[in-house]
């Protein structure tokens, strides 16, 4: 846990989010901030800053991050439309929270590539 990070305060419960699933390794919550009728993100609970500090031994929960992105995907009844799942890795990119993230996005069409 990283004192400093909103989402280890979100997986610690000392900041509320709208959790829409949790087990032990990963939360998935509401962003506060939507971009599409459904934007949800799934974190792992363990702190690892981006993509780029993944380390092998991390390989399993970045494969149970896309499983729960299936899985509730499924649940919020988007799966049949399509949805986009996205991780946004560095600054370039966009990114903003620094604890590994991905947005499941859906309930509306998106375009490519994206912006
Ligand atoms: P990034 O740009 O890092 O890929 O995405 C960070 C996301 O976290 C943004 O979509 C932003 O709206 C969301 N976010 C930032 N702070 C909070 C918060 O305190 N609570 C929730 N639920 N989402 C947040
Ligand atoms: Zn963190």
């Amino acid at each position: 846990m990283d004192n400093d990070c909103i989402f280890c305060k979100i997986a610690g419960k000392t900041i509320p989010a709208k959790t829409v699933f949790e087990n032990d390794e990963l939360v998935a919550f509401n962003d506060i901030n939507p971009q599409a009728p459904v934007h949800v993100l799934i974190i792992p609970k363990k702190h690892i800053e981006t993509l780029n500090d993944l380390s092998g031994r991390d390989a399993e929960i970045a494969g149970k991050m896309l499983m729960a992105a299936k899985e509730i995907a499924w649940d919020l009844g988007i799966s049949k439309d399509g949805y986009r799942v996205v991780m946004n890795c560095g600054r370039s990119a966009g990114q903003e929270v620094f604890h590994l993230h991905a947005h499941l996005l859906g309930g509306r069409k998106f375009t490519w590539p994206p912006g």
